[in-house]
């Protein structure tokens, strides 16, 4: 207990709260920018068990805010999940790190969140994010959100039964406009929400009930605005909180592809698993493929890259064109 003394010196966790965090199960989704520097604390800080999901791998514009990755994971393309649990590991043995390397869905999202005491949002797309929302507000769990676009951050912590939620205060149709994409991001930025959401994980894993914020919460840090906003009543109508219909869960957003944010990356998602070896064998023949534990990487002559994972997804990079995604796909994988 030497490790967490003075975090619980900290009268309002003191060593009931930090039984409390041992003995308490977080599902971090998305392990990028956010959710390194949100897992990076919640192990330091000794939650019992971290499972963390991810579905791509390390690269080296990733270096720059995603704190847990260094230059040999990006040579080594190790997952994201593997990399940050493997760093994890030697910050603190003592936490249970469950790494899944996959895409979060409608399908998988009950046996991910299961058992799960809170869920933190470290993914970089409303299309999860609404997910998150309407799991955790139909199983009762806590959901701390967060986003960053270049240096304005935002952050909320949902409780159900007891604040809105965040289809409450983000309309589904009015998200969109600016992403990583089109504006970069500087990663205080980064920090500053992923902290701000660990401390109101903190708070509640803790019962420090009454010291949890109920705001919406956002600030830019180089134009130098904060704007907190307390809770309203949660909107009656609202389709997850007022009315309990979750959309999100039962709507198609298991698409088939996906372009992922900034990364020049189209994911194509059509089989239920792929087998690394045999899609070695095959495409060794019309282009260079490196093999590792996790994931098969296809270079082909004219700039585009394929990354296979063993869940049968497909990472298809050097476009953003869904089209041309498509073609390249179908031609080397099939339809
Ligand atoms: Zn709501």
């Amino acid at each position: 207990m030497k490790r967490y003394s003075r975090q619980m010196l900290f009268a309002p966790i003191g060593k009931n709260g930090q039984k409390k965090l041992q003995d308490s199960t977080v599902l971090v989704v998305g392990a990028g920018a956010l959710g390194t520097v949100i897992c990076n604390h919640l192990v330091r800080a000794g939650v019992g068990t971290l499972r963390l999901v991810d579905r791509d791998y390390v690269e080296m514009s990733n270096l720059q805010r995603q704190m847990l990755f260094d230059e040999q994971d990006v040579k080594d393309a190790v997952p994201k999940a593997i990399a940050a649990k493997n760093k994890l590991k030697q910050i603190n043995s003592d936490v249970t790190i469950e790494a899944i390397v996959t895409n979060v869905t409608g399908e998988n999202i009950l046996e991910l969140i299961e058992t799960a005491d809170a869920v933190l949002d470290g993914t970089d797309n409303f299309a999860t994010r609404y997910l998150l929302n309407d799991i955790c507000f139909k199983e009762n769990i806590p959901f701390s959100y967060g986003g960053v676009v270049g240096s304005r951050g935002m952050t909320a912590f949902f409780i159900p039964n007891q604040t809105p939620c965040l289809r409450c205060l983000i309309n589904e149709n009015a998200e969109g406009g600016q992403t990583c994409d089109t504006v970069g991001v500087i990663s205080p930025a980064v920090d500053i929400v992923s902290s701000l959401q660990v401390t109101e994980v903190l708070k509640y894993l803790t019962n420090n009930l009454h010291h949890l914020r109920n705001t919406f919460f956002t600030f830019d840090g180089w134009y130098n605005q904060t704007y907190n906003m307390k809770f309203s009543q949660p909107n009656p109508s609202c389709l997850t909180c007022g009315l309990h219909k979750y959309p999100a869960l039962f709507k198609n957003n298991q698409q088939e592809e996906t372009v992922l944010c900034g990364r020049s990356t189209v994911q194509i998602h059509r089989r239920h698993s792929m087998d690394l070896a045999y899609w070695s064998k095959r495409l060794t023949a019309v282009a260079t493929v490196q093999q590792t534990p996790f994931l098969l990487k296809v270079h082909f002559d004219e700039g585009i890259q394929f990354a296979i994972f063993p869940d049968g997804r497909v990472l298809v990079q050097g476009t953003e064109d869904i089209g041309k995604a498509r073609t390249w796909y179908d031609r080397y994988i099939g339809s």
